[in-house]
């Protein structure tokens, strides 16, 4: 497994706007690991892969949504690593079945569909138990795989970064990724989180949560940016449809309206408004979740 992805590329973006403001930006392209198995929940999932193959786990199971790049990248992986994966999905079985299950299934996922309640008790262990009687043992993987060996696999992000840089940039969910961030960075250099979701005031203490479990520090070289969530989860208009169009025009990039395009509007609007001082040197993380684009046609 180690030697199956090497580590994914670091860019250069050029354009008007940074030669003007004399800014560098970098892009990592963690969306370019693989095609299903991709971005930060690959990051996430590399060592629990190992784990689960250590402990002579033979089943993965974890929880998502009908939308989720979380089950999409696991179902992927399940199946190239040679698991037997079982999904619970968070809503009653639909009409119309996403395009994203549609992929897990026939990866080899088995779903489970669960009521809103039911999935509340993800992380009950009596729950958990009616899950083993059901399903056999299995190797528990959380919601959006964030966990402590998801932070090992994100802070190795930071040594494949080898150009001198101030800022880093990345897109927040449950901010497990940016949590593995600053565990890599120990403290160094300024992280800049953009959230996709609506103002979580509880972001930042489950950051710092995470850090200390997983390395016992709690850094505060990171601030998450709430201005850009483009009205919360999932949600997006006009001008980020037409931005992520522009970006793809400009950088031959593809992003997606869900995390990625969020925060790169949001870093070049920070840009446009002066953030950043003269000089600085600035990286981007593209956490991938390419699949998500398959709900909208017009963004291809
Ligand atoms: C899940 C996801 C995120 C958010 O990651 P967290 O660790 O939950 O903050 C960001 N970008 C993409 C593309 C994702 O799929």
């Amino acid at each position: 497994m180690e030697n199956v992805y090497t580590a994914s590329p670091l860019q250069q973006l050029d354009s008007p706007l940074f030669r003007e403001k004399k800014l560098t930006v970098y892009i990592k392209r963690d969306d370019l690991i693989h095609p299903y198995i991709q971005g930060n929940k690959w990051r996430k999932l590399k060592y629990n892969l190992l784990e689960a193959r250590k402990q002579n786990h033979h089943t993965l199971l974890t929880f998502g949504g009908a939308y989720s790049n979380h089950i999409y990248a696991t179902a992927a992986a399940a199946r190239f690593f040679g698991f037997r994966s079982i999904g619970i999905i968070r809503c009653e079985k639909p009409q119309m079945e996403s395009e994203t299950l549609k992929f897990v299934r026939i990866q080899g996922m088995e779903l489970h569909y669960v009521t809103r309640e039911t999935y509340k008790q993800k992380d009950s262990s009596a729950y958990l138990e009616t899950l083993r009687n059901r399903f056999g043992n299995f190797y528990l993987i959380p919601e959006g795989g964030t966990n402590e060996l998801a932070l090992q696999g994100v802070a190795e992000i930071i040594s494949e970064i080898n150009v001198d840089y101030g800022y880093l940039c990345v897109a927040c969910g449950t901010g497990g990724t940016l949590a593995g961030l600053s565990a890599g960075l120990q403290g160094m250099k300024q992280i800049i989180g953009f959230s996709s979701l609506k103002g979580e005031d509880t972001l930042t203490s489950q950051i710092s949560r995470l850090t200390e479990e997983y390395c016992q520090s709690i850094y505060s070289n990171f601030q998450i940016n709430f201005d850009y969530h483009f009205g919360g989860y999932a949600k997006a208009n006009q001008e980020l449809f037409d931005f992520i169009k522009n970006f793809k025009k400009r950088f031959s990039i593809q992003l997606e309206p869900v995390y990625t395009g969020k925060m790169f509007f949001g870093l070049f609007d920070l840009i446009k408004r002066n953030y950043f001082p003269i000089g600085s040197r600035i990286a981007a993380l593209h956490t991938g979740g390419l699949q998500g684009l398959c709900g909208y046609p017009e963004l291809l």
